[in-house]
């Protein structure tokens, strides 16, 4: 058995009264792309927070390559391989596209010349000079995703990188996910309320309603679901349906 997997297991997350995350078990091996899709509120970053060692989790295990992370730091997290962004965007707001990615590159240890690349993959080299926060917000989600990879991680993941983004942004965003998996072997957790994205870019779909797991699956088979299909009916919309362009859940 491969331990190239970043496993969730059992995990309980409480607010206070709040129980954001009930018994959520996910894994996400080498070279997958998982997503995680729900309702707002359902526990999506939660999730992605303590997978990254933002939270701690209340109960269960965070086990990244083989080795138990519970509890861990975010910067100790990182060390073994997990990268992300967030949903609310965090750019050093008086520093260049460039030097923002640059800051994750050498947070991780990585060399300056790993920026360079990376901000053409990402259709960024035209910008890098520019100060990060004066781009839209489309451009500012690509910096985040040049900005985890700078730091060559093992598992990305991302929290709603499509919101903000058109069609043809989005679309170009699937290339870019699909590429990096390819060039960078690297796995991908993402959240997303562009279910036309995520139905054609995920090999697995994991749905959380409440902080449940729902249903998990292949997207034809959580597309079909009915308590899939209820859960949205009740906030976005059947997933089978794309959401309306710039209609933005948040
Ligand atoms: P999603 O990303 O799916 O919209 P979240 O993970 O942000 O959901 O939130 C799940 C639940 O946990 C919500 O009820 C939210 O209000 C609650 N929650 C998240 N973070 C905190 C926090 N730091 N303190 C208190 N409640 C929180
Ligand atoms: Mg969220």
């Amino acid at each position: 058995m491969t331990t190239a997997t970043l496993a969730l297991r059992d995990v309980v997350k409480r607010f206070q009264g709040v129980v954001a995350l009930d018994g959520v078990s996910l894994e996400v091996a080498e070279g997958e792309i998982v997503g995680l899709i729900g309702p707002n509120g359902s526990g999506k970053t939660t999730l992605l927070n303590i997978a990254s060692g933002v939270n701690r989790p209340t109960e269960g295990r965070l086990v990244v390559g083989g080795v138990d992370a519970t509890g861990r730091r975010p910067n100790q997290v990182a060390k073994l391989g997990v990268g992300r962004t967030f949903q609310q965007i965090r750019l050093f707001d008086d520093m260049t596209v460039h030097d923002n990615v640059l800051v994750g590159a050498v947070a991780r240890g990585e060399d300056r010349d790993h920026v360079a690349p990376l901000l053409a993959r990402l259709n960024l080299a035209a910008v890098a000079d520019r100060v990060a926060v004066t781009l839209s917000y489309g451009d500012q989600r690509r910096v985040e995703i040049a900005r985890a990879l700078a730091g060559s991680p093992r598992f990305l993941l991302l929290d709603e990188p499509a919101a903000g983004m058109n069609e043809s942004e989005s679309d170009a965003l699937l290339a870019t996910i699909q590429a990096i998996r390819e060039e960078q072997g690297c796995a991908v957790l993402i959240v997303d309320h562009d279910l036309r994205l995520m139905m054609r870019l995920c090999d697995r779909i994991h749905v959380l309603a409440e902080g449940r797991t729902i249903c998990e699956g292949t997207p034809d088979k959580v597309r079909a679901d009915p308590l899939v299909i209820e859960a949205y009916l009740g906030s976005a919309g059947a997933p089978a349906e794309p959401e309306p362009a710039g209609g933005q859940a948040s």
